[in-house]
C-alpha cells in the first residue's frame, strides 16, 4: 500500500473558475483508523458543480470549505483497513471521501454506504447516485410531473438533465424538450435518449424555439442553470406551471449579487410555482428511486453517459469541464 496520502487543498478562494492558485497538492502520511473507523482508498471522485459553491466564503446548505482543508467531494473507495464492525476490508463504499488518496470514515460524519456487489461504481455515482436521485425526486416529487405535461430541462446533456428528460419520457410526458450547448449534445439527447426536441441555447434563439416547441406553454421547467434561460422559461410557463430550481450553474462563478429573474411575475398571472430543493433531504427515499431506475435499466429504457478523467491531479480541470460544457454525462475522476 502507498505510504503517502496526496491531498488537494483549498489554497485561495477562486474568483471565477478554479485556476492553478486555487487548489494545491500536498503530501501527508496515510492516516491510521482509530477504533470504530475505517481507512478507505479513494477510487472514483464524483465531480459536482456544487463543489465550486463550497469554495466561496458564502452561506449555503453546507459550510464553506476552509482554507487549507481538503476539497470536499463525494466518491467511491475501497476499505483497505478497518477497526469498525460496519465495514470489512474489500467493501466498496460511497461517501464524502474528499479529493485525496485515502480517507478515514466512520468517525461520526455521515456514514458510508456499501455498494452492493455487481453495481458498477460509475452507475453508483450517476443514475443510482446523487444525479439520478436528484432527477427522479426533483421531477416527480418537487415538480409533481403529471402525465401529459410538457417538460423542459436545461443542462440536458449533463448527468442530471439527461436523467430528467428520460424519466419524464418514461413517466408519460407529452413532450420533452432539452437545452444544451452544442449541436452534438442536442443530437445525442434526441437520437439516443429519446427527447422530443433539443435547442442549442448558444446558437439558436431560445425564446422563439421554445415557443414553437411548447405552443401551450411549459408545464414543468427543470432548471439546472438559472440566469437568462430561467428567465426565458418563466415567461413561457403554462397555467399552473411549475419551475423546479435544481441548480444555477450559470451563476456559480459570479462574484457578488446574482441578478434575479425579471419574468417571475408570470407565476402570478399563471398561478404557477417555483421551488428549490436539496437532494440530501431525500436520502431515506433513495431505495424507492433506485428500484425504479433498476427496473428501467433492466428493460433497456434508461441510458447514462460518463466523462471519465484520470488522476487525482486532474480533479480541478475536471471541475472546470462542468462550466465550459466539456462534458457529456457524469464527470468522474478515476484515481
Ligand atoms: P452536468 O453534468 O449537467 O454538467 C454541467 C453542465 O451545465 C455542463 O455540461 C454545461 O453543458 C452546462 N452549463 C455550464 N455552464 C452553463 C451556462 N452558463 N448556461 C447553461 N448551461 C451551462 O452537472 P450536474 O448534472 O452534476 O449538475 C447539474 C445542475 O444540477 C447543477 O446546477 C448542480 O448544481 C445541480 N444539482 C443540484 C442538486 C440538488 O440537490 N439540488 C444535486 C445535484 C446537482 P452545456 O454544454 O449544455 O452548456
Amino acid at each position: 500500500m502507498a505510504n503517502v496520502n496526496r491531498r488537494l487543498l483549498l489554497a485561495t478562494r477562486p474568483s471565477g473558475m478554479v485556476d492553478g492558485a486555487t487548489i494545491l497538492m500536498s503530501d501527508g502520511p496515510v492516516p491510521e483508523p482509530a477504533d470504530g473507523e475505517a481507512l478507505v482508498r479513494v477510487r472514483y471522485l464524483s465531480i459536482d458543480p456544487t463543489i465550486r459553491t463550497w469554495m466561496d466564503d458564502a452561506p449555503g446548505y453546507l459550510p464553506p470549505i476552509g482554507i487549507g482543508e481538503v476539497i470536499r467531494g463525494a466518491g467511491i473507495g475501497e476499505v483497505v483497513a478497518s477497526n469498525s464492525t460496519n465495514h470489512s476490508v474489500g467493501d466498496l463504499v460511497f461517501g464524502m471521501l474528499g479529493w485525496q488518496d485515502f480517507a478515514i470514515a466512520g468517525g461520526g460524519e455521515p456514514g458510508l454506504q456499501v455498494i452492493p456487489a455487481g453495481v458498477e461504481p460509475t452507475l453508483a455515482l450517476n443514475l443510482f447516485g446523487v444525479n439520478g436521485m436528484t432527477a427522479y425526486f426533483g421531477l416527480l416529487d418537487v415538480g409533481a410531473m403529471a402525465e401529459g405535461d410538457t417538460v423542459v430541462v436545461s443542462g440536458a446533456a449533463g448527468a442530471t438533465g439527461s436523467a430528467v428528460g428520460q424519466i419524464a419520457r418514461l413517466s408519460g410526458a407529452a413532450k420533452v424538450v432539452g437545452l444544451a450547448g452544442t449541436d452534438e449534445k442536442c443530437r445525442w439527447i434526441v437520437d439516443e435518449l429519446g427527447f422530443d426536441e433539443a435547442i442549442n441555447y448558444k446558437s439558436e434563439p431560445v425564446a422563439q424555439r421554445l415557443h414553437a416547441a411548447c405552443p401551450r406553454g411549459i408545464d414543468l421547467y427543470f432548471d439546472n442553470v438559472g440566469g437568462e434561460i430561467l428567465d426565458t422559461c418563466l415567461a413561457q410557463i403554462a397555467l399552473r406551471g411549475r419551475v423546479v430550481l435544481c441548480g444555477a450553474i450559470s451563476t456559480y462563478n459570479t462574484e457578488g449579487k446574482v441578478a434575479g429573474p425579471g419574468n417571475y411575475r408570470a407565476l402570478i398571472a399563471r398561478r404557477g410555482r417555483m421551488e428549490g430543493f436539496i437532494i440530501l433531504d431525500y436520502l431515506s427515499r433513495f431505495p424507492e428511486a433506485q428500484a425504479a431506475m433498476f427496473g428501467w435499466l433492466a428493460e433497456g429504457k434508461l441510458r447514462q453517459a460518463e466523462h471519465i478523467v484520470h488522476g487525482l491531479e486532474s480533479a480541478p480541470d475536471a471541475l472546470n469541464l462542468l462550466f465550459t460544457g466539456g462534458n457529456t454525462g457524469k464527470v468522474i475522476v478515476a484515481l
